[in-house]
């Protein structure tokens, strides 16, 4: 990865938009992985602002209607409207929304290699992230900003963008494929929450899964202190346990956001952008689902594993037939993006 911390760096142009010290928190992995389950939970903390997908609020600049966790359209709620005001102060918000072409993984390559550029417009695009995790930061009088939108490419930018008075820190949050697979087949029930996904193979979506976790660990893993990888299973299954690790590794004390867990009390939603439909409950509660386990065809689940058992069972998973009672423990959990 480039590292770019060495470089002079302009100064931001405005005084009212000089950083206080604030600390990214970015989700990395699959989609349906759990990342909007985290992302809330670590907002539940008074230091850390959840934003969910963030990747997708600039999508407001050409007229999309996008809902905010609150219930109002992003282009209506009042937090956003600030950010976007604070934004739009310093560059129109389109140019973060044509930024997003960056981050996919079919533009990794040309990614990578203009970070590396002075001046480029993904060296630039990197600016403008700062600058809308800076507003959101102050804005929400909070000093962690939690990023849930997973892509690689994304996550460079960010990395990148730290000279810009950042602490960036990722999290590869990893889910069971079987249950990323059936995520993606299952029907969604539309209402406002989304286009139903592509209809693509169980053979396209494992190799997905393959490369997808294995470009965020190659990318991310080498920066001590910065890459923690956890399962989605071990934050559903023993949430106490696994948001110690993530306390640890992002600087903070979650025993609050452990207890309330743990007593089952409700976790208040601020203002989520994307993400799984979970994110409209005002108040989330971990339970338990085990859909895949009961509706996952087994040809599915062998296709899977022929494809992409051998990371899998790197990351601790094993067939039914191999161990059927850790697969079912493991599989406690809420709704997964
Ligand atoms: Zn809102």
């Amino acid at each position: 990865m480039h590292d770019g911390s060495e470089e002079a760096v302009a100064p931001i142009p405005s005084p009212e938009q000089t950083f206080h010290p604030f600390r990214l928190v970015y989700i990395l992995g699959t989609g349906r992985c759990g990342s909007t389950l985290l992302d809330i939970l670590l907002g539940a903390h008074p230091d850390f602002c959840s934003t969910g997908e963030l990747t997708q609020l600039p999508m407001i600049a050409h007229g999309a209607a996008q809902p905010c966790s609150c219930g109002a359209d992003l282009s209506a709620c009042e937090f956003w409207s600030q950010v976007v005001a604070d934004v739009e102060r310093q560059f129109p918000l389109k140019e973060l929304d044509a930024g997003r072409q960056y981050e996919y993984t079919r533009s990794l390559l040309r990614t990578a290699v203009l970070l590396g550029v002075p001046g480029s417009a993904v060296d630039r695009y990197s600016d403008r992230l700062a600058v809308l995790l800076g507003s959101i930061s102050r804005r929400s009088g909070r000093p962690i900003v939690v990023d849930s939108s997973k892509h690689a490419g994304r996550g460079l930018i960010l990395w990148r963008a730290r000279r810009r008075g950042m602490d960036v820190r990722f999290i590869h949050l990893v889910r069971d494929g079987r249950g990323f697979v059936w995520s993606k087949r299952r029907v969604v029930d539309g209402q406002g929450l989304g286009l139903a996904p592509r209809k693509r193979s169980v053979a396209d979506l494992s190799t997905w899964w393959v490369i997808s976790n294995l470009l965020s660990a190659i990318l991310f893993r080498g920066h001590p202190g910065r890459y923690l990888r956890i399962r989605y299973e071990d934050l559903v299954a023993s949430p106490a346990e696994t948001l110690e690790k993530v306390g640890a590794f992002v600087g903070a004390d979650l025993s609050e956001v452990i207890r309330a867990v743990r007593e089952q009390r409700p976790v208040a939603v601020g203002h989520v952008v994307g993400g799984n439909r979970l994110r409209f409950n005002r108040a989330l509660v971990l339970k338990p689902d085990t859909d895949w386990l009961q509706h996952l065809p087994q040809a599915d689940e062998r296709t899977f594993w022929g494809f992409a058992g051998w990371l899998a069972r790197r990351y601790g998973y094993r067939t039914r037939a191999e161990d059927p009672t850790a697969v079912v423990e493991r599989s406690v959990g809420s709704g997964t993006t």
